[in-house]
């Protein structure tokens, strides 16, 4: 019994320094500057001892790069997937086949597995196929389709196997006869389904700007323009975005300029995936403020950030229209530069590194809308 009791007081005392430990030790993290070599030790050592995820990732994406395969084995051992996911898409990890291995083995989520196929952008070929081949198991259709899409049209690979396979699967499921002549204008068809424009805004906004003027123009990518439509009129997702831009250059307006879309919110909550201090822009980590209330967002359909030329158009001809709006609503002249014109990756580094993709014409965009 004695025993028992200390021991439990053992586990409270351990608790409550956990607890208090989070937060303090985020903060630690992202001022590691004033710190000295000692208590970075320190606080590294701490941090491996917890078996958090999530510390271990933040020490390494904001601390300590070099120590990357040590820390990436002791993440892999917490079996935490959602920090698994983290550090494969922000770091070129070389160890990766034994990771994606580790994630085979533990998940049967179709929708995790293609995220992992999309953001991790450096697997080799073997890899990606086992990643499609597990998807192709699970029977989730619409994550199977954009897995096969993905390698055969955005990425340009070819594989006899995957061909063959998608052959029968569109035979079987989709009744649509495949050769190799088709296959790529087929998979387009049946990832990029057409809707009908829905009447009206989106439920999803905050009325109005929270006191501030609006002083940033957010880049958004989406694989395909009917998800972002699907998830932007539906209440549940809790997402939406000013614009969308299709591939042919036709735009959606979704959330009215005078109110707050949905699209790249950060928290004040320093626990929070997109705790506004992980901004890399000083305009945005400065504002302690959810970042919605003072952006505009633009979603384009793309996998990788590249836009056709219809489309940057389309985007040149929204973010005019934005800065005349500023200009008449709030007597605001907008400055057209790198610094206002951002992506989503400069709010929320931490989970959105391909938000709007290496491929985004932000340059282009700037030098069109300057002249
Ligand atoms: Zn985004």
């Amino acid at each position: 019994m004695i025993y028992t009791i200390a021991y439990s007081t053992i586990s409270i005392v351990i608790l409550l320094n956990f607890f208090e430990m989070g937060g303090e030790m985020i903060d630690k993290i992202l001022n590691y500057k004033n710190l000295t070599k000692i208590e970075i030790a320190n606080l590294k050592k701490k941090i491996m001892q917890s078996n958090d995820a999530q510390l271990m990732f933040l020490y390494l994406y904001f601390i300590d790069h070099e120590h990357l395969e040590d820390i990436s084995i002791k993440m892999l051992k917490t079996g935490n997937l959602r920090y698994i996911h983290f550090l494969l898409r922000s770091f070129k990890v070389t160890n990766y086949a034994s990771i994606i291995e580790y994630i085979l083995i533990n998940t049967n989520d179709a929708k995790y597995l293609y995220n992992i196929l999309y953001d991790v952008d450096y697997l080799d070929n073997n890899c990606r196929l086992q990643i499609i081949n597990k998807i192709i198991t699970l029977n989730d259709n619409k994550y199977l389709l954009k897995a096969i899409y993905y390698y055969f049209v955005i990425l340009n690979l070819y594989d006899e196997k995957l061909f063959d396979k998608l052959q029968t699967l569109c035979q079987n499921v989709f009744t649509v006869t495949l050769n190799k002549d088709n296959y790529k204008s087929i998979l387009d068809n049946l990832v990029h389904q057409k809707i009908v424009d829905p009447k009206g805004f989106s439920p999803n906004y905050y009325e109005g700007r929270n006191g501030h003027i609006p002083h940033l123009i957010v880049c958004h990518i989406n694989n395909t323009y009917a998800s972002a439509i699907d998830h932007f009129y539906d209440e549940k997702s809790q997402v939406s975005s000013h614009y969308v831009i299709r591939q042919d250059g036709h735009i959606k307006q979704v959330v009215s300029l005078d109110n707050s879309a949905w699209a790249n919110g950060t928290s004040l909550n320093e626990n929070s995936d997109v705790y506004y201090k992980f901004s890399s822009s000083p305009l945005i980590s400065d504002v302690k403020d959810n970042a919605n209330y003072f952006t505009f967002s633009i979603e384009h359909e793309s996998f990788d950030g590249y836009l056709t030329n219809e489309q940057i158009n389309s985007s040149i001809k929204v973010m005019k229209e934005i800065i005349q709006y500023l200009k008449d609503k709030y007597n605001y002249d907008f400055p057209i530069d790198r610094e206002h014109i951002i992506g989503h990756n400069e709010i929320n580094p931490l989970v959105r590194t391909k938000c709007p993709g290496s491929k985004f014409p932000f340059d282009e965009i700037i030098r069109q809308l300057k002249s």
